[in-house]
Formats: C-alpha cells, sequence, structure tokens
C-alpha cells in the first residue's frame, strides 16, 4: 500500500522574483510533495495575485503598503489571508503550518524575516546570499541555538553541500567556480564605459537585475566567499576562487588525500531549489540533462582581482571581519542601484565601497541592533560618495 506523504508547505519570500517564480514551477512539478503556503511580494501584486490565485497559498504578503488595498481587492474572492508591511514578513512565516522558508528576496531586507524564521525553528532554503555576507556569525549561533538547518540555494554553495555528503574528513579547500560574467575578457579601458544594459547580458544565467549586476562586478563571487565561509565553517584562504565560463562546474571541494569531488550540470536554479526542498531525497525532474558530446571545451582560469576589484573587497571584509562585510553589503546595494540608474560608472562601484568601508564605524563584534545600524550608516556614507 502506498503510504501518503504529507506535503511540505513551503513560505517563499520573493516569490515573484527569478529565484520566486522557478520556486513555483518545482511546486508546480511536484504537487504531490510540495505546497505553496505563504507567498511574498515588495511592488509587483498583480504577479504576486496571479500566483496566489494558481497556488492557493493561506496567506500573501506584499512588503510595500502602497498596494495593499489593490492587492485585497483582487483576492476578495478567495479564502486569502492578505497583509503588508515588513513586520507582516516576519510574522507569516512563523505560522506553525510552515514547514520550510524559502528566502528568495533581495538585499539586506532578508535579514529581519530569516531570523524570524529560525526562531521560530524553519529550516531555511537559503537564496538571500546577503543575510549570510551580513551576518553569517549571528545566523550560524542562532541555526545552533534553534536546531535550525540551512539547506543551501545558491548554486556553487548547493555543489559544495552536495560535494560533502557522506565526508566526515575535514576540508582541505573548496573550489568556488565563478563564470567570469559578461566582462570577463575586458580590458579595463572598456570596463571604463560599460553601460548597465551590457552588465545586465548575463552569459549563462537568467537572474534579477541586482544579483547580474553583482555578478558583472564579480562582487557576487566575492559575498560567495563569505557565504562558504560561514555555511562551511572554511577560512578564506581555503576558499579558491576559479573562473570557468561554460558554469557546468557548479563548483567542488578538495580533500586531504587531493581527491576533488565537484557537481556538474546543466545551469538551471530550479535544480538546486527543488534539493534544497526535497533533501536528503532527490526527486524526477523535467529538466535538461548535461550532453557530454557537445559540451566542448571545460575551461578554468584565475580571477583577476585588478580588473574585478569588488572580489577582493569582499576578501578585505572578511579579514577585517566584525561589520566590515555588512557595511560592504550596504555601500554594494548602493551602487549597484546607481549603476542601473545611470548615476554610477561601473569601476565607480569599487571605489565608493573601499571608501565606505574605511571611513564606516568598525564594530568587533556587532549585535544585531549594530547590524542595523551599520547598514544605515554605510548606506548613508556610500549615497554621499557618488
Ligand atoms: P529578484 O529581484 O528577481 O526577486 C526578488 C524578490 O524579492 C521579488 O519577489 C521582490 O518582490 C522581493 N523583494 C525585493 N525587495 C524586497 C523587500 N525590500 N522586501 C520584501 N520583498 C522584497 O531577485 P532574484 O534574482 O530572485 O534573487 C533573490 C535572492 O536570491 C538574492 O539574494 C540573490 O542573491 C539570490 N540568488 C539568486 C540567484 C538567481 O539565479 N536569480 C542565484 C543565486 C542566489
Ligand atoms: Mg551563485
Amino acid at each position: 500500500m502506498k503510504q501518503e506523504i504529507k506535503k511540505k508547505q513551503i513560505a517563499i519570500l520573493g516569490s515573484t522574483g527569478s529565484i520566486g517564480t522557478q520556486a513555483l514551477q518545482v511546486i508546480a512539478e511536484h504537487p504531490d510533495r510540495f505546497e505553496a503556503r505563504v507567498l511574498t511580494a515588495n511592488s509587483r501584486w498583480q504577479l504576486l495575485a496571479e500566483q496566489a490565485r494558481q497556488f492557493k497559498p493561506a496567506a500573501v504578503v506584499i512588503a510595500n503598503e502602497a498596494h495593499y488595498e489593490a492587492l485585497r481587492e483582487a483576492l476578495q474572492d478567495l479564502p486569502i489571508a492578505v497583509y503588508a508591511g515588513s513586520e507582516a514578513l516576519c510574522q507569516v512565516v512563523e505560522s506553525s503550518e510552515v514547514d520550510m522558508v524559502l528566502t528568495a528576496m533581495v538585499g539586506f531586507a532578508g535579514l529581519p524575516p530569516t531570523i524570524a524564521a529560525i526562531r521560530a525553528r524553519k529550516p531555511i532554503a537559503l537564496a538571500n546570499k546577503e543575510t549570510m555576507v551580513v551576518a553569517g556569525e549571528l545566523i550560524n549561533s542562532l541555526c545552533r541555538e534553534y536546531e535550525v538547518p540551512i539547506l543551501p540555494v545558491d548554486s556553487e554553495h548547493s555543489a559544495i553541500f552536495q560535494s560533502l555528503v557522506g565526508e566526515v574528513s575535514p576540508i582541505e579547500k573548496i573550489i568556488l567556480t565563478a563564470s567570469g560574467g559578461p566582462f570577463r575578457t575586458f580590458t579595463r579601458e572598456q570596463l571604463e564605459t560599460v553601460t548597465p544594459a551590457m552588465a545586465l547580458k548575463h552569459p549563462n544565467w537568467d537572474m534579477g537585475a541586482k544579483i547580474t549586476i553583482d555578478s558583472a562586478s564579480m562582487m557576487n563571487k566575492g559575498f560567495e566567499v563569505i557565504e562558504a565561509k560561514w555555511l562551511f565553517g572554511v577560512e578564506p584562504d581555503r576558499i579558491q576562487v576559479v573562473v570557468h565560463p561554460q558554469s557546468v562546474v557548479h563548483s567542488a571541494v578538495q580533500f586531504a588525500d587531493g581527491a576533488v569531488k565537484a557537481q556538474l550540470g546543466v545551469p538551471d536554479m530550479r535544480v538546486p531549489i527543488q534539493l534544497a526542498f526535497s533533501f536528503p531525497e532527490r526527486l524526477q525532474s523535467s529538466f535538461d540533462r548535461l550532453d557530454w558530446f557537445t559540451m566542448h571545451d571545460l575551461t578554468f582560469e584565475a580571477p583577476d582581482t585588478e580588473r574585478f576589484r569588488c572580489l577582493a573587497l569582499a576578501y578585505e571584509a572578511l579579514d577585517r571581519g566584525g561589520n566590515a562585510p555588512c557595511i560592504v553589503n550596504a555601500a554594494n546595494e548602493i551602487v549597484n542601484r546607481a549603476f542601473l540608474e545611470g548615476r554610477c560608472r561601473f569601476l565607480q562601484m569599487a571605489d565608493v565601497i573601499a571608501e565606505t568601508l574605511d571611513r564606516a564605524s568598525f564594530i568587533k563584534q556587532p549585535t544585531y541592533e549594530d547590524y542595523l545600524h551599520s547598514d544605515q550608516e554605510a548606506r548613508r556614507l556610500a549615497a554621499s560618495l557618488l
């Protein structure tokens, strides 16, 4: 007799984004296994309403309160609770019905609801890497206190996580692969004049605008180094960034005997999202498979931290410790937005981040409140430097 498996009830923070919509595709592929319990968005209330109609969550939250009435009206014929505001994001994840929280919102704003979810003992499927960049140490200590697992969604960290399954020996080195982004082969002179439109054309991944710009500057890879340090307890001198333009090797782990385990696949975020939902099981998927004979050269090269200074700044922030990564993250959110809006040149982004890091108040052992203040201070400083 086939046993009924209880469907996992998933809260998706940021369901209208790139990761959020792909997570809903995963849920749609496995209606017998997963249910969207909570959906949230910042301002795209129409898409959120459409998603709610299709997936019938118990609750939706629109963070931007200006859209509350419109969303409530759009859903008034359905038994769906509608909330607004950032406080509500923290409250909905605490619901006793929620089994897992996917953090797919972008930026520092992901920190408070992630902490609320951990305190409510909800396993975290972590896409919002900024949470670990800003407050990795705090998140880790809360996860220990509340006995909450973090399942990485970022493709590199999912690859590392998969390479570690079954291992009991320490990691010698993490090989964190990077596509190199759209400007991998550009000279410094060429980088002087690149535009947002050029940066938004990522060669291998179709992602939200913020992370696409971070990928072009390689700040994204810098953040992933910080994320890897906290997720896997590995010091930065044991995390090697390797540029691999084909994005087939999603990352690897080297052990004391010299053996290297990697995870490979077609670049498709639905694979790590699905695994975070189903782990330790692997579920059937309809996604593309690797074709070994059309996949020609797999190449690997060293990153250039002079052209891509943001990567060096992330290592520097780790070296300084304390709230330094929080400062870098906040400054980066400001310059990323400014670059997108044509108010900051591409290479100027690193200059402003470096300057903000030097000027902002350093705190060796920040508390949660310190992170909130530090984020605000660094944003003000970075904005004043533009
Ligand atoms: P996106 O911009 O496409 O979507 C962001 C989502 O978060 C949207 O639903 C938006 O409504 C919501 N949101 C944004 N700001 C908010 C706020 N202040 N309050 C509440 N909700 C807010 O972004 P994305 O590309 O899906 O990335 C989401 C996160 O996942 C980021 O942290 C990113 O670094 C990480 N990530 C993304 C990818 C990818 O392939 N897109 C890969 C790895 C990691
Ligand atoms: Mg990644």
